[in-house]
């Protein structure tokens, strides 16, 4: 890490949040597992990850939603490994092969000034979760260089509040996945029993920091629905409404599809059928959420205002 002593203080995140950050991985309790292993000495834990950020790719995508990618493109930050490893992941090789390379901090924050550069409207970390120190170093090092992206922190939602705490002032934009409100199914898909109890606390302390969804900051709540798995998605609607209001700016995917061990685990191992994809944009349609996107297909099909 540099120093400080003669730069101008920083408006945003802090040297100090760094350091602890990197502290608790002489001993990672990162994320919601815990493994309680020392990375900074090369050992690894449930994420396969080491002290070195290992990225699969930094380049622009036009895929995420309409204010993400905007015109230009998001500018995406491809992180290797996945504290989460579901059996239904789509981006597998990169999350549960290892596929990328390590690098540094400093060239993370060299990707993320060529992605200004290219007109990126923003530095989007795609699984950053266990990479949360060596992230946010990047953020740290590539503002002291002029970098003026907003940051977005695009992750599965298996996070721990403490974690996000010290990232306060780094993210901008928080892209939460929802994914499971049955600790059985959690268990099932992604052996994370506890996802249900967890991902609530972890999206008020996002709310806390950056808000509702406006001007381009704050949170966006993702749910993938699954096949065979309605009525998760009824409950989850209802519990976002409920708990964090019918602002709550939500993204809506029915174009699941059964990758990497999905066809080991019926019903995951299958598309939703038309009946269910309209059925699940009829809850959406009924929940009293009003803002968001839903995403059918490959592409997103509508933006604006969910009415
Ligand atoms: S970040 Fe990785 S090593 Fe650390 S607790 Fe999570 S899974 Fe374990």
């Amino acid at each position: 890490m540099q120093s400080t002593a003669t730069q101008p203080p920083l408006k945003n995140g802090t040297r100090a949040q760094l350091k602890t950050l990197y502290r608790l991985m002489g001993e990672c309790r990162l994320c919601p597992r815990e493994c309680a292993i020392n990375r900074l000495h090369g050992a690894q834990g449930v994420c396969r990850s080491g002290v070195r950020p290992r990225l699969a790719s930094i380049t622009r995508h036009f895929g995420e939603e309409p204010p993400i990618s905007g015109t230009r493109g998001s500018g995406t930050v491809f992180f290797s490994n996945c504290n989460m490893r579901c059996v239904f992941c789509q981006n597998f090789p990169i999350s549960q092969m290892r596929v990328g390379r390590d690098m540094t901090a400093a060239q993370l924050a060299a990707g993320m000034l060529r992605l200004q550069k290219e007109g990126a409207h923003n530095v989007n970390f795609v699984t950053p979760t266990h990479y949360a120190a060596q992230a946010a170093h990047a953020v740290y090092l590539a503002r002291r260089k002029g970098c003026s992206l907003p940051v977005v922190w695009n992750t599965s939602g298996y996070e721990r509040p403490e974690t996000l705490r010290l990232l306060e002032g780094f993210v901008d934009i928080y892209l939460c996945d929802y994914r499971y409100a049955t600790p059985a199914l959690a268990k099932r898909y992604s052996r994370a029993e506890d996802y249900p109890a967890l991902i609530e606390p972890v999206i008020e302390e996002m709310l806390r920091q950056v808000g509702h969804f406006s001007g381009g900051r704050g949170v966006i709540i993702r749910h993938l629905v699954m096949p065979g798995h309605l009525e998760e998605t009824r409950i989850i609607l209802g519990r976002i409404r409920q708990r964090f209001g019918p602002e709550t700016t939500v993204s809506f995917m029915t174009q699941y599809f059964p990758a990497h061990k999905a066809s080991r685990f019926s019903p995951i191992n299958r598309r939703l059928t038309a009946e269910e994809a309209r059925a699940a944009l009829d809850m959406l349609a009924a929940s009293g959420l009003e803002n968001g996107w839903a995403q059918e297909d490959d592409n997103l099909a509508s933006g604006g205002e969910m009415e």
